[in-house]
């Protein structure tokens, strides 16, 4: 437990500490262990997974007072973008220490009173450096799998064990004894419809260099039955893919991908999805004109190679050939624009509606949030407008650019300037360096190393 000093001494005393960590770091560091022997070698890992975990243990009281701060200093969207920026780590790991910086900490009530941490016996242990990562998550799983009708005390206990014994095992003894218990609790599997709730889920996993997209989860009962339905309409020889004749020759996954495709196409067209940001929920992609003509050749004429993607407003690619089948359709938002002015050729949709006009220019353009290194894709930005750039005979979505929520509100309150560069892009700065412009959404740009900030 930290000894109550003032500001001024706590800081002296945690940079002290701080900087003996890293000078014993340097010794280590330059002294060699070629002669040390295997026994002392495995000493010497044991301490410093040890002191690996004790840092983590420190670290998640770190983000829990950065998230939750005593003192009542910062606003936590300024503290996320200094992690960001400071430790490089994604976003979601942020938000993951945090949240489980939330479960291991005791809190001071509003009336002073001492509220014990959700999980008492795992923080203790992720303090004093007994516990790893990866039993963290082992014993966090094993806890969150109980349902709700599992008495407290008897989840207290479950954690105390499976704690106790995360002291002496690997993570992976500590997830069967987990499952165990779990069975043990909760024998006939029951589970309340809040349990399902909470453990509902579909996680797209990343697109693959092939274009695929891994998706896995748990449905609720409703969506399953949801899923029957679709699927049985995709049943074999029934609705085969377009072109397709003879036989239905596929397999059950992929006829139970279909009737996914199929619900999703149809829950689009049916135009009863609303509207995202001001225009109706579909599908955005956009393209270059040179790669568009190129691409409705090679449909007829196989001498002539398929250029390979389009990019939609989700942040993945399309490749040409299916974007020229679901234009057909006609329920998409399709941008064309020219491949060197990224100015609009074509805007084809079925309404016009001016400000989807400027959202599709911010499409083509950025793909995605403009600060630098942002990887959020269109689908998820708002539209920022820099007033303080002058036009010169361009139109008003020259002035408009993507930027995702946390940072368009860096730079409206002014912790991030922007400006338009001479490319049409917006650069980016906090005033100690030159506006930069983000490459994230356009390998391209990275790949050819194009000057930053642009000439
Ligand atoms: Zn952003």
């Amino acid at each position: 437990m930290a000894t109550g000093l003032g500001a001024p001494a706590a800081r002296e005393q945690i940079c002290i500490a701080l900087g003996a960590i890293d000078a014993a770091h340097e010794v280590l560091r330059a002294t060699s262990s070629d002669l040390v022997g295997t026994d002392f070698r495995v000493d010497m890992a044991d301490r410093l997974e040890t002191q690996d975990r004790i840092n983590r243990g420190l670290m998640y009281r770190i983000f829990g007072e950065l998230a939750a701060p005593s003192d009542g200093d910062g606003s936590i969207i300024a503290v996320r973008a200094a992690l960001w920026k400071r430790l490089r780590i994604t976003p979601r790991e942020i938000t993951r220490r945090c949240r489980l910086a939330a479960r291991i900490r005791g809190r001071h009530s509003l009336t002073g009173t001492h509220i014990a941490p959700e999980l008492p016996a795992l923080a203790e242990a992720v303090e004093t450096g007994v516990v790893g990562e990866d039993h963290i998550r082992a014993v966090c799983q094993a806890v969150d799998v109980l349902p709700a009708s599992v008495a407290p005390a008897e989840v207290a206990q479950a954690e105390a064990t499976l704690v106790e014994h995360a002291a002496r095992v690997d993570a992976g003894v500590v997830a069967k004894l987990g499952q165990r218990i779990a069975d043990h609790l909760n024998p006939d599997g029951l589970f309340s419809d809040e349990d399902r709730a909470r453990r509902r889920g579909l996680t797209l996993g990343r697109q693959g260099p092939d274009g695929m997209s891994k998706l896995s989860g748990l449905l609720d009962p409703q969506a399953r039955a949801y899923f029957e339905a679709v699927a049985a309409a995709v049943r074999p020889g029934h609705r085969q893919p377009d072109g397709a004749a003879g036989p239905d020759e596929r397999s059950c996954a992929q006829r139970n991908h279909d009737a996914l495709k199929l619900a999703l196409a149809t829950a689009l067209s049916s135009g009863e999805l609303g509207t995202h940001r001001g225009h109706p929920v579909t599908v955005v992609v956009s393209t270059t004109l040179a790669e568009l003509n190129q691409a409705a050749h090679a449909v007829t004429d196989p001498t002539i190679p398929m250029p390979p993607w389009a990019h939609t407003g989700g942040g993945s690619r399309l490749p040409m050939r299916d974007l020229i089948a679901m234009a057909a359709n006609a329920i998409h938002y399709l941008a064309v624009f020219d491949d060197h002015t990224a100015r609009p050729l074509y805007l084809g949709r079925q309404k016009r509606i001016a400000t989807t006009d400027q959202r599709l220019i911010c499409y083509a353009r950025d793909r995605g949030c403009t600060r630098p290194n942002c990887l959020v894709p269109g689908y998820h930005c708002e539209v920022h407008h820099s007033p303080d750039w002058t036009p010169n005979g361009r139109t008003d979505a020259d002035k408009l650019h993507f930027a995702c929520g946390p940072d368009h509100a860096a730079a409206t309150e002014g912790r991030q300037q922007t400006t338009v560069t001479e490319s049409g892009r917006l650069g980016w700065t906090d005033g100690s360096t030159p506006p930069q412009i983000n490459h994230a959404h356009h390998p391209e740009e990275l790949l050819r190393g194009d000057p930053d900030p642009p000439e």
